[in-house]
């Protein structure tokens, strides 16, 4: 892509331009080193992102309800006048073919909404892509005027560390009883968590899911929340009747309205920004490796050898990382 037409797509997404903002998280999924390319110049050419912008994680097991949660709640957002995006991080749709996250035809009336953006997650190829191209679609988004970003994750393995490392609040869904929850796997993500919300608190669900708040609120003052001055709410919902949403609302407002006065907001974000860094020269340096040819082939090479020969898999390694090393050195 030439530098004109660089100018020219960040000029469409700065005015809303869909067409141009899917086109740019395409080229931000991307792994091919030219696409990495443009994707980095674009975002130079977009510039800083949106300050007032408000960035919320929301995680949970695949049924809990989080698609039917952000297209009721995504409604409470948008009367307000805010432009919203949902963004996924799916973990899963690579290895199993699995849930699908922010599905369009799962959130219909949010999806025909002109102040809505949805991505879905990104299908195939993209391991060790995912985290890296969520963060940059946010930049996108936000660059294009939406305010309010949802990035939904489903609550297994990494992704919501990642999720949480990417978003200024993180919000958990859980399902009433969840004593099993309780005691084990669910600890990590209550820990991450600012607000806990107990979903399906309907019909016979009701009175489990209320002994299940009483649950959480307890286990939660054993933890120290993450953000000073911050009593992590347990609110009951019902995302299918529309009940409790306010509430879930009116905390994250409460919340950034905190973060804000108190400037952790700024300091959160320089702090996900300092570890992005480390994390961005990592998988530069992953990226060059992978397409160095020569360093393709002598590993390729080697894997023949490594058991005909009965080789050391270590000291191999180390023979080519020393190669690549050496090469790096010598393009300086
Ligand atoms: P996700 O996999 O977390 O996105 O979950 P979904 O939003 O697809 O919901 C899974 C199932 O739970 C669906 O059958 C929903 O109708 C149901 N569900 C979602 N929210 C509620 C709720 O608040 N109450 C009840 N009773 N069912 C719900």
């Amino acid at each position: 892509m030439e530098a004109s037409e660089i100018v020219d797509l960040a000029y469409r997404i700065k005015s809303g331009n869909r067409k141009a903002i899917a086109q740019a998280i395409t080229l931000m999924e991307s792994i091919k080193a030219d696409d990495r390319a443009v994707a980095e110049a674009l975002l130079e050419q977009l510039g800083t992102v949106n300050e007032s912008s408000i960035r919320i994680g929301i995680s949970g097991t695949p049924g809990v309800g989080k698609s039917t949660f952000i297209e009721a709640f995504g409604q409470l957002i948008l009367k307000e006048g805010n432009q919203l995006a949902i963004l996924a991080v799916d973990p899963t749709s690579s290895i199993s073919g699995g849930s699908i996250l922010a599905d369009k035809t799962r959130m219909a009336s949010l999806s025909r909404d002109k102040n809505v953006f949805i991505r879905p997650s990104p299908s195939g190829n993209n391991l060790g892509g995912v985290n890296r191209s969520t963060r940059e679609s946010i930049s996108i988004v936000e660059a294009a005027g939406f305010n309010v970003t949802l990035v939904e994750t489903v609550g297994v393995g990494q992704s919501e560390t990642e999720v949480f490392e990417m978003t200024d609040i993180f919000i958990v869904l859980l399902n009433p009883g969840g004593g099993d929850e309780l005691q084990g796997i669910k600890r990590g993500i209550i820990e991450l968590s600012d607000i806990v919300v107990v979903n399906k608190s309907d019909g016979d669900l009701e009175s489990l899911s209320r002994n299940t708040v009483l649950d959480y609120k307890n286990a939660l003052q054993l933890i120290k929340p993450r953000i000073k001055n911050w009593l992590v709410p347990v609110i009951a919902c019902s995302a299918l009747e529309k009940k409790g949403l306010e509430k879930c609302w009116e905390s994250i407002q409460n919340l950034r309205e905190l973060l804000l006065t108190s400037h952790q907001l700024e300091s959160n974000r320089n702090k996900q920004k300092e570890k992005w860094l480390i994390k961005e020269t990592r998988q530069g340096l992953l990226d060059a490796l992978d397409e160095d040819e020569d360093i393709q082939n002598k590993l390729k090479t080697m894997q023949g050898k490594i058991s005909k020969e009965n080789r050391s898999v270590k000291s191999e390694a180390k023979n080519i990382i020393a190669n690549f090393l050496n090469k790096l050195r010598k393009n300086k």
